[in-house]
């Protein structure tokens, strides 16, 4: 028996911390490499940082590729950098995390839209030249620094936010899952009280000041609310799902990719949907049902396959998605007792009836 919890290095919130890049990246090396997209370059050098004088800028060729991981690798060495910045939504962010392992320099995350729960951890998503899914590439270490500017992410659209939540909202889900039936974490242990600790808060911090930070974020305006859901989707949710595991929410995500109207939608808002189903998959108390639909309803998050751009529900389609949902590797089966798709297949038409009924639609 093993259990285990990873963490980044050092996680920092607050308001204008992109000014003093320069300086955090002073603590882990000498020569530092941004990458960030064009457009964040741009932004940067219009809002004259002064921290081009000390950080080397490259722009992201916009994919996760193996191509582009061999060109920033080339350029980390050919320029002896020794700790890379990684600046954007996600994919930048990945690269860096990926290239910085190889080269075995630090790596620093900031994030510039609290959308989903990647930054903290120690994984990164590859994809082909044109944006197919190849493959996770893990880290030996998680980010060195996670620098999170509030008055960035209070300036992104709310629809980022929100989905963020939705993300968030399957860690505690799912950490119970994989703790009821023993199953591994994304690290490769059982989990810690640590990490079911997090796990837990991440949900009370949703359910608590989601709504406040949705209105904060319509506004622009950094509260302690706003703050505290930041935290909870980028530090508590990357925490809290690498330490304790994913199950039946990440799964439903992973099925429901196989319908092409889906890709519209971002990942929090299918894994939100997973949540959904996964609560009617493993007989949760109407008492959760009625918290949880109560949570996507107020903050704006997928209720019914209509508001996940599904409005040819067939059969034979969301057979497809919950059979995809329970392939072998699946971590659908993390949770308890045998997992078949005839069961994911009903607790999706349950989830989508119950949003339909919530909205006064027929059923
Ligand atoms: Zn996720």
């Amino acid at each position: 028996m093993m259990q285990k919890a990873v963490f980044p290095g050092q996680y920092i919130q607050g308001i204008g911390l992109v000014q003093r890049l320069a300086e955090f990246a002073g603590s882990f090396g000498k020569r530092a490499l941004l990458l960030a997209s064009p457009r964040i370059i741009k932004s940067l050098k219009q809002a004259q940082f002064s921290f081009f004088e000390t950080i080397v800028p490259e722009a992201f060729g916009g994919e996760c590729s193996r191509l582009e991981l061999k060109r920033i690798s080339e350029i980390i060495a050919s320029k002896r950098i020794d700790v890379i910045i990684g600046m954007g939504g996600g994919k930048a962010i990945d690269t860096a995390k990926i290239t910085a392992d190889w080269a075995d320099i630090p790596v620093i995350v900031v994030p510039t839209i609290a959308s989903t729960d990647a930054p903290c951890s120690g994984c990164a998503v590859c994809y082909s030249p044109q944006g197919v899914f190849e493959e996770v590439l893990f880290q030996k270490r998680n980010p060195a620094l996670v620098l999170v500017d509030l008055q960035i992410i209070a300036e992104a659209p709310v629809r980022f936010l929100v989905s963020g939540m939705g993300d968030a909202l399957a860690t505690w889900f799912e950490a119970r899952s994989v703790n009821a039936t023993k199953s591994y974490n994304e690290c490769g242990g059982l989990s810690t009280l640590a990490g079911r600790a997090i796990a837990r808060i991440c949900y009370d911090t949703l359910l608590e000041y989601g709504m406040l930070a949705k209105i904060a974020n319509l506004q622009h305006i950094v509260s302690p609310a706003f703050a505290n859901i930041v935290e909870a989707n980028i530090l508590l949710s990357g925490i809290g799902f690498e330490s304790c595991g994913i199950a039946s929410a990440h799964a439903i995500h992973n099925g429901l990719t196989r319908l092409p109207e889906t890709h519209a939608f971002y990942h929090g808002e299918k894994v939100a949907f997973g949540v959904l189903a996964g609560l009617h998959l493993t007989g949760a108390s109407s008492q959760e049902i009625e918290e949880v639909y109560s949570f996507c309803e107020e903050i704006g998050l997928p209720l019914t396959f209509a508001e996940l751009g599904i409005t040819n529900p067939q059969p034979e389609r969301l057979m497809a998605v919950a059979t995809a949902s329970c392939e072998p590797a699946s971590s659908i089966h993390k949770e308890a007792g045998i997992i078949t798709a005839e069961m994911v297949y009903q607790a999706l038409l349950m989830a989508d009836a119950l949003g339909r009924a919530r909205r006064g639609q027929s059923i």
